[in-house]
C-alpha cells in the first residue's frame, strides 16, 4: 500500500490504538450521561427511530469494513470504527429503554430486514467497483445518516436521545469531510442525494469538530 493510500490527503495525528482507546472512553462517557435520565415513555416514532438508528450504523460500519477490505483507504478503516462505536451507543440507548436489539447476534453484512439487507448489498456492490465509486457510497452513507439523524432528532424531546442523536450527527459531519477530501483528491463527481441543495459542501468545507 502506498504512503498516499495509508494517510490519505490530511492525514490523521494519532495511531488506531489512540483512536480506539478514545472511542472506548467516549461510548463510556456517553453510556455515564444516558444513565443519569430516567427512561421515560416512548412514542412509536421514538421506538422505530432508535431501531432505525442502531441498524443504519450496522450498515455504515459494515459497508466500510468490507470497502477497506478492498481498497485499503484509511478512511474506511478509521471511519469503519467510528461506527462501531455510533452502533455502541445506540446500544445503549435500546437498552436505557427495554427495546430489543435488531442487530443482536447478527454477522456484519447481514441484517434481519430485507429493506436493510439490500440497501447493506447495493452500497458494497456499487464500492467494490472503483475507488471512485467507494468514496462516493461513502458520501452518500454519511447524507443519509444526517439527514435520517435530523429526522429523528425533530421527533423526540428526549434529552439522553437527543445528545447521542447530536454525537452521532457530529461524527457524520466529520466522515463526510474526510470522504470529500478524498473526493477532490481524486476528481470525483457527485451529487447530494439526501440533503438540501448546498449542505453538503458547507458541512464537507466547514472545519473538523473535535469532542466537546
Ligand atoms: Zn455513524
Ligand atoms: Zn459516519
Amino acid at each position: 500500500m502506498s504512503e498516499n493510500a495509508m494517510m490519505g490527503p490530511g492525514g490523521n495525528r494519532f495511531g488506531p490504538e489512540e483512536f480506539a482507546a478514545h472511542r472506548v472512553a467516549h461510548v463510556a462517557q456517553m453510556r455515564a450521561k444516558i444513565a443519569t435520565f430516567q427512561p421515560g415513555e416512548l412514542t412509536d416514532a421514538e421506538r422505530d427511530d432508535l431501531l432505525l438508528m442502531r441498524e443504519e450504523e450496522k450498515i455504515a460500519r459494515d459497508v466500510y469494513v468490507r470497502l477497506h477490505e478492498r481498497w485499503g483507504l484509511q478512511p474506511f478503516s478509521n471511519i469503519s470504527g467510528s461506527e462501531q462505536a455510533h452502533m455502541d451507543m445506540m446500544l445503549a440507548l435500546l437498552e436505557h429503554y427495554n427495546l430489543p436489539d435488531p442487530a443482536h447476534g447478527l454477522q456484519p453484512g447481514t441484517f434481519h430486514e430485507a429493506a436493510l439487507q439490500k440497501l447493506h448489498d447495493d452500497l458494497v456492490e456499487k464500492g467494490l467497483k472503483s475507488r471512485e465509486d467507494a468514496i462516493q457510497v461513502g458520501l452518500l452513507i454519511e447524507e443519509l445518516d444526517i439527514a435520517d439523524l435530523q429526522k429523528a432528532s425533530a421527533r423526540t424531546a428526549k434529552p439522553e436521545i437527543r445528545a447521542v442523536y447530536a454525537e452521532l450527527e457530529r461524527g457524520s459531519r466529520n466522515h463526510m469531510r474526510a470522504f470529500y477530501r478524498w473526493k477532490q483528491h481524486l476528481g470525483i463527481d457527485y451529487h447530494a442525494a439526501h440533503l438540501p441543495h448546498g449542505e453538503l459542501e458547507r458541512i464537507a468545507l466547514s472545519a473538523h469538530e473535535t469532542c466537546s
